[in-house]
Parts: C-alpha cells; sequence; structure tokens
C-alpha cells in the first residue's frame, strides 16, 4: 500500500559500478568545471560596474584563502606557503592589473577577460626551460579557477565536509573527490557520467561505497533531499519511490547480504576447479588502508597494487622516503605472500592531476603512464628506489604499466639497472632477483607478447585498457558505455594469444582488469590458462566459487568453440548457459539486466 506517493517516481538505468542497494535522501554537489562565455560590454558605465564585479572577486577569493590559512591545523601548518603563494598570484600585475586593462579596453565581461591575461601568463611559462617554473602554473590555475568560481556566485564545495547520511548526486566525480567521501556518513552515490572501469569507479570498490555512472542527466531530475532507491548491482535508480518499492528494496537488500556472507563462509576455501586446477587469487588495492580487508579474504597477495593514488591525494609528488614508508607497510603487511607493485600509471585521462601537461588533446593517448615516467627521470627514479628499497621487507614484484613495444621495455629495464646500480654503490639493501613484469594492455603489446615474454619474469593483462585502446571505446565515456565489450572475439584471442605465449615462454600470466572480477569470463580465463587472478576485494568470495563449480577441463574444450564465435553476442549467450545453475538465479538476474 502506497502511503506518500505525492511525486512521481522516474526510473533510470545506469551503469553499476558498485555493488549494494541503498535507500537515501540525495545531496547534490556541483563539479562541474565552469563554462566561460564571451560577453561584449556596452560602453564605460558597463565596463566600470564589471571592473568592479572583478574587483569583489579578487576580495572574496583573498578572503577566502585567509579562512583557509588561519584554520590550518598544527600538523599542516608547515604547508601554508602554498596559500601564501596563491595570494601573491592574486594580487600580482599579470591577473588583476591585467585583467582590469582588458575589460576597459576591449570592453569584454571579466571571465573572459582574466582567461585571457591566463592564457598570456600560460604561453609565457610555457617557454620557460625549468620544471619548477612550470609547475608554478598549476597555482596559477588554481587561483583563476576560485575566481571565476566567486565571479559566478559558486562555492567550490569540498567533498571531504559532507557529515550526513546521503546519497552524493553530481555530473562526475573525480577520483579525488571520491577519495575525499566520507565514507562512514556518505552512503554512495550516483553520476551523469562515468564507464564501468573508469577510476572513480574503481574507488567505489575500495571504498565498498554502492555507485552507479552514465546516468547521463540525474542531476537534473532530482533536487537536494529527493528519496532515491540506488541498486549498485543492475544499475536502477528510482527517484521518489513508493513505499512498496522500498520495502521491496530492503528485501532485496537483505537477500543480497544473506547471499554473500553465504558466499563469504566459503571463501577461504581453494579456489580449485572440480577437477583440481588451481587458479591463484590475489587482490587489487589503491590504498594501504586497504590491506585489512584484502588479507581478511586473500592469502595468496596483492596482484596490483595502483601506487598513483598516493601521488593523488597528496596532491603532489610524494619524497622517495614517503613512498617507501607506504610501500614496506604493504610489503610487511602481507608478508610471506607476494605484493605486485606497479610503478605510477598516471595520465590526464584517469585524473585531472597538476601534474601532468594541461591541454591535451587526446589525453588516454597521451604523455601518461611510463610514457610520462620515462620522460621525467627523476620521478622514476625515486619510485623504483623506493619500490626496491621496500623490496628487502617482503616479496616484491615490479610491473610496468602501459608497454606499448620492446623497446620501451627495454628503456624502463634500463632505468631500472641503473638505479639498482646506484642502490649498490650506496649499500642499500634490496632483493637483486626482484621479479620484473609488465601489464600487457596495448593491443600492440598483445600482438608481440611472444617476444615480450623473453624480456620479463611475468605478465599481468590490465583488460580496462585493453578493450578500451581495442575496441577504440573510451572506458570512462557514458555514452559508448553499453558498447564496451569483454566479450568481443578479438579480446578473447589476444587473451588467449598473451596467455599462450606466456605459458610457452614459461613465465607467469595474471589478469588483473575489472574482467577478472566478472563471474561470465571465468569460463574464459580457465580455459586459456591464466595462472592468477587479480580481483577488487569485495569481488573475490564470489569467483572463488564460481572456480570452484567448474571444469578446467570443460572449459578449455569450451575456449575452443569461443574462438569460433563470430560476435560478443553469440559469445555471451554461451557463455550465459555456462555459468546457469552455478549460481544462485538473483546473481544471474543482476548480470542479464547488466549485460547488452
Ligand atoms: C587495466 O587497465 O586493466 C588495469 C588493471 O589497470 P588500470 O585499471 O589501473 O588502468
Ligand atoms: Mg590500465
Amino acid at each position: 500500500m502506497s502511503t506518500h506517493k505525492s511525486v512521481e517516481t522516474i526510473r533510470l538505468q545506469g551503469i553499476p559500478v558498485s555493488q549494494g542497494i541503498i535507500i537515501g535522501k540525495t545531496r547534490l554537489v556541483d563539479r562541474s568545471r565552469i563554462q566561460i562565455n564571451y560577453l561584449y560590454l556596452n560602453g564605460s558605465k558597463e565596463s566600470r560596474a564589471e571592473v568592479r564585479r572583478f574587483k569583489d572577486a579578487l576580495k572574496s577569493t583573498k578572503k577566502q584563502i585567509l579562512t583557509i590559512k588561519n584554520g590550518m591545523s598544527e600538523q599542516i601548518k608547515e604547508h601554508s606557503f602554498i596559500l601564501d603563494t596563491h595570494l601573491m598570484i592574486i594580487d600580482d600585475k599579470m591577473i588583476s592589473e591585467t585583467t582590469v586593462k582588458t575589460i576597459r579596453n576591449e570592453l569584454i565581461n571579466a571571465e573572459w577577460a582574466l582567461k585571457k591575461s591566463v592564457d598570456e601568463i600560460r604561453q609565457a611559462f610555457e617557454k620557460i626551460d625549468y620544471e619548477y617554473i612550470r609547475d608554478r602554473m598549476n597555482d596559477v590555475e588554481a587561483v583563476t579557477e576560485r575566481i571565476l568560481l566567486n565571479l559566478v556566485g559558486k562555492e567550490h564545495e569540498s567533498l571531504a565536509n559532507i557529515d550526513e547520511r546521503v546519497i552524493v548526486v553530481a555530473h562526475d566525480l573525480s577520483p579525488t573527490d571520491t577519495s575525499e567521501l566520507n565514507t562512514d556518513k556518505v552512503m554512495g552515490f550516483i553520476t551523469n557520467a562515468g564507464g564501468r572501469t573508469s577510476h572513480t569507479a574503481i574507488m567505489a570498490k575500495a571504498f565498498k561505497l554502492p555507485a552507479v555512472v552514465g546516468l547521463e542527466s540525474v542531476t537534473s531530475q532530482v533536487q537536494d533531499g529527493t528519496l532515491l532507491i540506488v541498486d549498485g548491482y543492475n544499475g536502477n535508480v528510482i527517484i521518489n519511490p513508493d513505499d512498496d518499492e522500498i520495502i521491496r528494496y530492503q528485501e532485496k537488500q537483505l537477500y543480497h547480504e544473506k547471499y554473500e556472507s553465504s558466499i563469504l563462509k566459503d571463501s577461504h576455501l581453494p579456489s580449485e576447479t572440480t577437477d583440481n586446477y588451481r587458479v591463484t587469487i590475489k587482490a587489487n588495492i589503491e590504498f594501504l588502508e586497504e590491506i585489512d580487508a584484502a588479507k581478511e579474504l586473500v592469502t595468496e597477495g596483492i596482484g596490483l597494487y595502483r601506487t598513483e593514488f598516493l601521488y593523488l591525494r597528496q596532491k603532489r609528488i610524494p619524497s622517495e622516503d614517503e613512498l617507501f614508508e607506504d610501500y614496506r607497510e604493504v610489503v610487511e603487511q602481507i608478508s610471506p605472500s607476494p605484493v605486485t607493485i606497479r610503478t605510477l600509471d598516471i595520465g590526464r585521462d584517469k585524473f585531472p592531476s597538476e601534474m601532468l601537461e594541461p591541454g591535451e588533446t587526446n589525453p588516454a593517448l597521451g604523455l601518461k603512464s611510463i610514457r610520462f615516467c620515462l620522460e621525467n627521470p627523476e620521478i622514476f627514479r625515486s619510485q623504483l628506489r623506493a619500490i626496491l628499497r621496500a623490496s628487502a621487507f617482503g616479496r616484491v614484484r615490479l610491473m610496468f604499466p602501459m608497454i606499448s613495444g620492446l623497446q620501451e621495455l627495454i628503456d624502463s629495464k634500463k632505468v631500472l639497472h641503473e638505479v639498482m646500480e646506484e642502490l649498490d654503490s650506496r649499500n642499500i639493501a634490496y632483493d637483486k632477483n626482484i621479479a620484473v613484469g609488465i601489464m600487457i594492455e596495448i593491443p600492440s603489446a598483445a600482438a608481440i607478447a611472444d617476444i615480450l615474454a623473453k624480456h620479463v619474469d611475468f605478465f599481468s593483462i590490465g583488460t580496462n585498457d585493453l578493450i578500451q585502446y581495442s575496441l577504440a571505446i573510451d572506458r570512462t565515456n557514458e555514452h559508448v558505455a553499453h558498447i564496451y565489450r569483454p566479450y568481443h572475439p578479438g579480446i578473447i584471442r589476444m587473451i588467449n594469444f598473451v596467455a599462450k605465449s606466456a605459458n610457452e615462454a614459461g613465465i607467469n600470466v595474471s589478469l588483473c582488469g575489472e574482467m577478472a572480477g566478472d563471474p561470465m569470463c571465468v569460463p574464459i580465463l580457465l580455459g586459456t590458462g591464466i595462472d592468477e587472478l587479480s580481483i577488487n576485494t569485495e569481488g573475490i568470495p564470489l569467483i572463488k566459487s564460481v572456480i570452484r563449480s567448474l571444469s578446467r577441463k570443460e572449459a578449455m574444450e569450451d575456449l575452443e568453440e569461443l574462438l569460433t564465435l563470430p560476435t560478443s553476442k553469440d559469445i555471451r549467450r554461451f557463455l550465459e548457459k555456462r555459468i546457469e545453475g552455478v549460481m544462485p538465479k538473483i546473481i544471474e538476474n543482476g548480470l542479464q539486466e547488466n549485460i547488452s
């Protein structure tokens, strides 16, 4: 029986990226970049008013920065010089005077005039061949953003301040926004933008925050305080649900909790098929804080430590010692099992980091990841030193991301060997036999896996990027999310070739993309002879239970057939049949609703 249905119920379908059902009130946050429009002013009267508006915005900006500075706690006070720099930038002639002149002389609005001043500063900075100075442009950009917010009358809301039990609704959230969320309070989030394997999605899973992305225009369909149901299993979002629906979802939530605790109960059992084929199961982590959850579920180690988040959180390059302390802690905590530490895999497509080149038109194909490291040897070497030093405290495997060909691998290994020699000369301990591997996530690397296999100790297949680059589908773009297909015959063939090349060369091959946590993919992975899966911790019990229900012999026979199927749809149907009966109905339903 419905009691409070006075408003319209709206049902939306998005992309589920982090499991769980939440029912609660919304909190709308604005993370969109400020849109700057060009406006022509009508004479000197308007320009005078515009100058006043600009000066007021400068004043408010200064006041806000001073408030932040005065409110800094003792522990972080030493960093207040950053804010002093920002205050100086506001007073700088290049910003204040030039903008005022442009408003007066060219009769254009304050926002556009400020943008012109900043463009000029950027051009001047780009010519300077001194990294430190060039990096100061980031400060100019940060201050400009703040002035613009004041001009348009918006406040930059830190998500860390949300301390109510709410569901966050935003156009998009950056991984930094997500890492700021108070996970004790915020119930989960939904966004207009985003894709299944975006880093924001991965962070939501890491924090166990139910999340649905790619809802296109949900921010315009809710207000602050709207009642919502978010189903992180199948991507359904219900705005203004009625009481019956709330009860139905509460039941579904209970059912899931029961099912999850039942598979959790068996999660200590070995991940062995019915014909005793053993797959090593490891965990993916992004932060040191995830170690406890990982330790509860896996005993075989960390298969992917995504190290970029430490850089991101601090919004600067951490020192070698800071990195070392973090890695040592992970290594010691997980010892005697191994930890695969991946070197910095940073890119503007993944994180809008200040460290990276602004203005790349196509950041997913830009100066990122291993390319960024090779072009910034000091950043790279400092991380390599930290990883090597940590290797003296347990078992570390070192992994290079985004390797596209042999030369890049040789260049990366050369830097590693130079760093090893440097540590030798300083008598610093490290594991001299450290295993060195690469991610296979660029199609060119997959195609020459047989060649690359001779130069490394292990491969880890990064399907998130492998699918993105092979199918030319932006993994963060909600408009193409429906055609992001792990079951594409091209992908299955590539995975098969990489696994075969690794097996023939006698090296270990793991798979660490989100595909490793998809139960439908388990038969493919078993069939291709992958030794190891590395999964977000929450997905481990389910994948283990699926592995224990299948036979490797059958999976190998299936693969023969799968490799002849022409479309993703055919492959999906085949897998659906295979998985039937293996998992309880509820999960099948979730999957069917999920897969297009
Ligand atoms: C991948 O690309 O599959 C992967 C595991 O790396 P990331 O998601 O960090 O790019
Ligand atoms: Mg990747």
